[in-house]
């Protein structure tokens, strides 16, 4: 009997776990990834509740563990710096925390040989037929498979084709921000610092490089289009929101400039009716992102992506019933994750609409 051809556009979290559950199920599976190569950013992400079992069935927990940042706390401080408070290690960092090139690099080495990588690609169309589905590529040949599943993020390419725009599908939630390493002139050491203005935040932490520190620097807007302009007009608006910012804002917005891991996100969340049409499914954050703000991307992400996966296998291929019972499942979890996403921007001055 031929293998079941899966294609999945995004080589995240989502993308990587499910590609290895597909693969161990009897699948041939294919990922495209836009990027010309994994994506290193400085942020870290964190695992809560049920991921833990998804890391576990991958493989990886041990390893996962091994890049801990072990963080102890964060220091709350006022407009010139001075502690005005202390928030415990949990409340940014979960249960366990590790910079996400680490969690990418891992899941990427262990589905390696597994599955077909294609870096440097994405979709451009996709036609649905009876028994498959058509793709073309901006670069490779067209070609037709059983499933397509869109793991490829916020601005998911695969949503944005098979449902609807990003407009209709995407809602911010007020704040945006920039992300970037700098010296860690705070002397940080596995500590973060939070300085929380109007309208503007600061974040600072260092853990795993004592020398480095990574920092975010988020602003409220009610722009989304920002993350689609180029780094000139993102950096210009970070200048402007925090012009009467002290304290270390000013070094900061110098250090950004100068920075070559510099990456500008919007929070936002994706709310759809429905995670699939016909062949084609979403997971992780381009179905139902839930803002970085509710600190459960990533474990959303791993929970969907086996979710899903047992789902295929439970319905024996009959993808119709197990994309229902895959969203049946999730949909009150990421529901309250939702909500936490918005109240989470409504604390750092975002919106909660
Ligand atoms: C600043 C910031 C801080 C965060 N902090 C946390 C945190 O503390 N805790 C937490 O749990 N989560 C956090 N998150 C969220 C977390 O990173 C995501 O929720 C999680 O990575 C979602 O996984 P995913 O696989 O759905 O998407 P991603 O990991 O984003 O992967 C999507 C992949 O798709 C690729 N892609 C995009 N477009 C295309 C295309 N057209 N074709 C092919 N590939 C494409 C991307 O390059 C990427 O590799 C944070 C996010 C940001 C931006």
């Amino acid at each position: 009997m031929t293998k079941k051809t899966v294609l999945i556009s995004g080589a995240g979290v989502a993308g990587a776990a499910l590609g290895h559950f597909l693969h161990a199920d009897g699948y041939q599976v294919t990922v495209v990834e836009r990027a010309p190569g994994l994506r290193g950013s400085g942020y870290a992400v964190d695992f809560r509740g049920a991921a833990f079992d998804v890391l576990d069935e991958l493989g990886v927990l041990d390893e996962i563990r091994g890049h801990d940042t072990a963080m102890r706390g964060t220091t709350l401080v006022d407009a010139d710096g001075g502690e005005i408070g202390r928030l415990p290690a949990e409340t940014f960092a979960g249960e366990l925390e590790v910079p996400k090139p680490e969690l990418t690099k891992i899941l990427h080495r262990l589905t390696e040989s597994e599955l077909t990588y294609v870096f440097g690609d994405s979709l451009t169309s996709l036609t649905q037929h009876d028994d498959g589905v058509a793709v073309e590529f901006e670069h490779g040949a067209p070609r037709s498979f059983d499933l397509v599943v869109g793991a490829d993020g916020l601005f998911s390419k695969v949503r944005q084709l098979a449902f609807r725009p990003h407009e209709q599908t995407l809602r911010h939630l007020g704040m945006s921000g920039a992300g970037f390493t700098a010296d860690n002139v705070l002397g940080l050491d596995h500590t973060g610092v939070l300085q929380s203005g109007e309208g503007t935040a600061v974040y600072a932490f260092s853990a795993a490089d004592p020398g480095r520190m990574s920092v975010s620097l988020s602003f409220a807007t009610a722009a989304p289009v920002l993350d689609r302009r180029p780094r000139t007009e993102q950096e210009q608006a970070l200048r402007d929101a925090f012009a009467g910012v002290g304290w270390i804002a000013p070094d900061l917005l110098k250090a950004m400039t100068a920075a070559d891991d510099f990456y500008f996100s919007s929070s936002a969340q994706v709310h759809l009716d429905a995670w699939s049409t016909g062949r084609v499914v979403l997971v992780g954050d381009a179905g139902y992102c839930a803002a970085p703000t509710a600190g459960m991307g990533t474990s959303q992400a791993l929970i969907g992506a086996r979710t899903l996966a047992r789902q295929l296998t439970a319905a024996n291929g009959d993808h119709t019933a197990a994309f229902t019972a895959y969203e049946a499942e999730l949909r009150e979890y990421v529901t309250e994750n939702q909500i936490k996403g918005q109240e989470g921007a409504a604390a750092f001055g975002g919106s909660t609409q």
